[in-house]
């Protein structure tokens, strides 16, 4: 098994960032409102997530670290509408494989937190009392440390960290009632209060991207789109989400070039969060699951274009 959970690694857990996605995403499918993230020199030498989520049982602490251990799929239909964000059920293990793991967790039911701890290749966790609020803690300590050739794959601490942001904007931007701290090296880097949807995005895209953005907000049948969009030479801030997770689709890009009728070299910058009824997409395309098929894409092409046109005259006026 301990070769599975390092082949899976591969696939989870390709640098710091990755790892930081897979243990936030489990505190946001756990219902936390406050997560914080610390790190060590770009998240290699340490990785510390703490929510206050609900935590883990004693009895379900080390089974967490178990290959295709997930509570969040019971039967094969969940595959269909997926809504929590993991449901693979192997980051922890493919994340233990390659580093030293302690899981710290309390649910509200226990009067006292529980830890277990695994490293590598031993995997036979082991459980002791600990004190910690309700919620739970990840820490990771040596990223790689038994797979050094993935270790040399790792770039500057800088770079890993540049990553890390990226990530923690984009989560961040589709969570706005989640708090999130981010440290690095001892030092608050990032500190995002829950707040209104508006509010985030100004927090994370800056005040110049909203002052020249014009809103979406429309909705037709079981579709419903929202966001800001602006056209700009820099067109870093990218970021769209259906159902709430960040894809990479062309869709959207389209509907844009589309609608701006575009001028060859004009890029657009946006942020647009899109809700349609989950039986209507598949997400589970990519391990990384960043890419999804819609599966009336034409409709749905065509009503993210009509949004923005509306968005663009209603602007005019
Ligand atoms: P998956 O998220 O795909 O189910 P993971 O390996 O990421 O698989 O996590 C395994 C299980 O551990 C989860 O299904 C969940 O029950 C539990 N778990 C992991 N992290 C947390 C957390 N922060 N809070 C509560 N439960 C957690
Ligand atoms: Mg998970």
């Amino acid at each position: 098994p301990q070769l599975a959970n390092q082949i899976a690694a591969g696939e989870v857990v390709e640098r710091p960032a990755s790892v930081i996605k897979e243990l936030v995403e489990n505190s946001l499918d756990a219902g936390s409102t406050q997560i914080d993230i610390d790190l060590e020199q770009g998240g290699c030498k340490l990785i510390r997530i703490r929510d206050n989520g609900c935590g883990i049982n004693k009895d379900e602490l080390a089974l967490a670290l178990a290959r295709h251990a997930t509570s969040k799929i019971s039967t094969l239909d969940d595959l269909d509408a997926i809504i929590s964000l993991g449901f693979r059920g192997e980051a922890l293990a493919s994340i233990s494989s390659v580093s030293r793991l302690t899981l710290t967790s309390r649910t509200a039911e226990q009067s006292e937190a529980w830890q277990v701890y695994a490293e590598g290749r031993d995997m036979k966790p082991t459980i002791k009392p600990a004190a910690h609020p309700i919620g739970s803690t990840v820490e990771v300590l040596d990223l790689f440390y038994n797979t050094p050739a993935r270790r040399r794959f790792l770039k500057t601490e800088k770079t890993e960290f540049m990553h890390i942001e990226e990530f923690v904007r984009r989560i961040a931007l589709s969570r706005p009632d989640v708090s999130f701290n981010l440290q690095h090296n001892g030092k608050l880097v990032k500190q995002y209060r829950a707040s209104e949807l508006e509010k985030r995005v100004e927090l994370v895209c800056g005040r110049v991207f909203m002052q020249k953005a014009v809103k979406l907000d429309w909705q037709h049948d079981d579709l419903v789109i929202q966001g800001w969009v602006t056209s700009s030479e820099n067109s870093e801030l990218q970021y769209f989400y259906v159902n709430g997770r960040v894809i990479k689709d062309k869709l959207l890009n389209h509907a844009l070039r589309q609608a701006y009728n575009s001028r060859t070299h004009e890029q657009q910058s946006y942020v647009v969060f899109l809700q349609i009824d989950p039986k209507q997409v598949d997400v589970n395309v990519h391990p990384a699951k960043h890419e999804v098929r819609f599966h009336e894409a034409r409709l749905v092409h065509d009503f993210v274009y009509q949004a923005i046109v509306m968005a663009l005259e209603s602007n005019q006026q």
